[in-house]
């Protein structure tokens, strides 16, 4: 894929987001997203499992910490990033899809708890994955699959893994 793709998850809480945020990064990686900024709460142990999926099943893939998530926005804009904010508000995305795609660096933005005001405002697109309210993880895995037509569905690994899977019909066949 083209587009040059980072997620920033905000408002990371212990101990209700550990599972929600890792599946976040999860997605992301295997959706083909670069990287993962978080904000909210700290948690190391969030950014060593992420890192050990990495280390083992490949892929170039970062985690980190940001504490002033609006700063951490207008720095990426003023890097060329466009930002999407996905939330169940926004313009549904078949309605801005082209426009989205035609950007090569994308800031993808989902929350956690209640968004503040000022990323509806710091966002170039606020885009709805239907307007119902679901999660972070499933509106992440459409937008990233939609914009890259589907390429990761085909992903049976990346390059640099340790271990990788051979899809089979029946049971499960891992390659070291
Ligand atoms: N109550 C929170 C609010 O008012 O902003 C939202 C909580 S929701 C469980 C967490 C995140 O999931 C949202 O911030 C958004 O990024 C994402 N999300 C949930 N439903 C969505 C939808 N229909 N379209 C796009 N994103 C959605």
């Amino acid at each position: 894929m083209e587009n040059q793709i980072i997620i920033l998850r905000l408002g990371h809480r212990l101990p209700r987001d550990e599972r929600i945020s890792t599946h976040v990064c999860l997605v992301a990686r295997a959706f083909g997203a670069s990287g993962v900024f978080y904000s909210g709460q700290h948690d190391s142990s969030l950014e060593s499992s992420v890192s050990s999926i990495v280390k083992n099943l490949g892929g170039n893939f970062s985690i980190s910490y940001e504490k002033n998530y609006s700063n951490l926005i207008k720095k990426l804009k003023n890097d060329g990033f466009s930002v999407v904010h996905l939330t169940m508000y926004g313009i549904p995305l078949p309605e801005k899809l082209d426009k989205v795609k035609s950007n090569k660096k994308l800031l993808v933005i989902v929350g956690a708890e209640q968004v503040p005001k000022n990323v509806y405002e710091l966002a170039d697109f606020n885009i709805a994955i239907t307007n119902q309210p679901h999660s972070e993880v499933a509106a992440l895995a459409v937008f990233l699959d939609r914009i890259s037509d589907g390429y990761y569905l085909n992903n049976i690994g990346f390059k640099d893994a340790k271990i990788s899977i051979k899809p089979n019909e029946m049971g499960k066949q891992i390659i070291r």
